[in-house]
């Protein structure tokens, strides 16, 4: 991971900041981002203990001139984007999820392929979800999994038209994280339990994440691994 160039959305906390640390660790430099500009900055600041040189932007993904920002930090401060993770999600009403979890994660990676198409490995890793597989009697968690299940077909669309890239996806399971909370927190054992599988940590889907966007791992795109501890149904 040496050198490699890291843009990746949504990583003030959560599941983006254990990929920016994991990357960071192992001798990328990173892009940290988020909607805040005081998340990035504490972000940022943990992540530049291993890699001093990485950086941090405020980006709303769902705001045209906040991703533009983005790919222009990279161009300019690195001059290419290794590994686009697209990472941000939301889980508001209908209408705002297929803007951010759907449409917004569509656009920044067509505007990233310039700067995607200056590096030699080009990668891009979208994180959709378990739930993409699963669909729930809760009509809103339904909602999330339908735009995460489109996730998945973005993911093999955009493999086939950049076959010059590698276009993969992760989707994790329950992960200990802000965002599913609502799911553990306060009955961590009776959810371990019921489930048959300990709750996800970030570094979890970090390495995941690190793999699929690994220069040696070539010859995979298009592809989903799903990263839930235990067998999915899927096969
Ligand atoms: P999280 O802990 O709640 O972190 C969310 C991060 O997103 C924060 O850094 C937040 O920072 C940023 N953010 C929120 N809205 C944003 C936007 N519109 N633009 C840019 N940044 C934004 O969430 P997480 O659990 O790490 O989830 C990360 C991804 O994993 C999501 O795509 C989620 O769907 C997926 N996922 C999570 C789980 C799980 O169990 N946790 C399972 C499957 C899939 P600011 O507030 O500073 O913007």
């Amino acid at each position: 991971m040496e050198g490699l160039v890291f843009a990746i959305t949504a990583s003030a906390s959560g599941i983006g900041l254990g990929i920016a640390l994991e990357a960071a660790k192992q001798g990328a430099v990173v892009i940290v981002s988020s909607r805040n500009q005081a998340h990035v900055d504490s972000a940022l600041e943990l992540v530049r203990r291993h890699s001093p040189k990485s950086v941090g932007v405020v980006c709303h993904v769902g705001k045209a001139a906040d991703r533009q920002r983005m790919v222009e930090l990279a161009l300019t401060t690195f001059g290419r984007i290794d590994a686009l993770v697209l990472n941000a999600a939301s889980e508001a009403q209908v209408s705002k999820m297929w803007e951010i979890n759907y449409t917004a994660t569509y656009r920044l990676a067509v505007e990233a392929l310039p700067a995607l198409r200056k590096s030699s490995s080009g990668s891009i890793v979208v994180l959709s979800s378990i739930s993409a597989y699963e669909p729930r009697e809760t009509r809103m968690i339904s909602h999330y999994g339908a735009t995460k299940a489109a996730l998945l077909h973005l993911t093999k669309q955009l493999a086939l038209e950049l076959p010059e890239l590698k276009v993969n996806a992760v989707a994790p399971g329950i992960i200990k994280t802000r965002f599913s909370e609502g799911l553990w927190k306060g009955r961590e054992k009776e959810v371990e339990e019921a489930s048959g599988v300990r709750l996800g940590e970030v570094e979890d889907v970090a390495n995941v994440v690190l793999f699929l966007a690994h220069p040696k791992t070539t010859y995979i795109t298009g592809e989903t691994i799903i990263v839930a501890g235990k067998p999915s149904p899927r096969l």
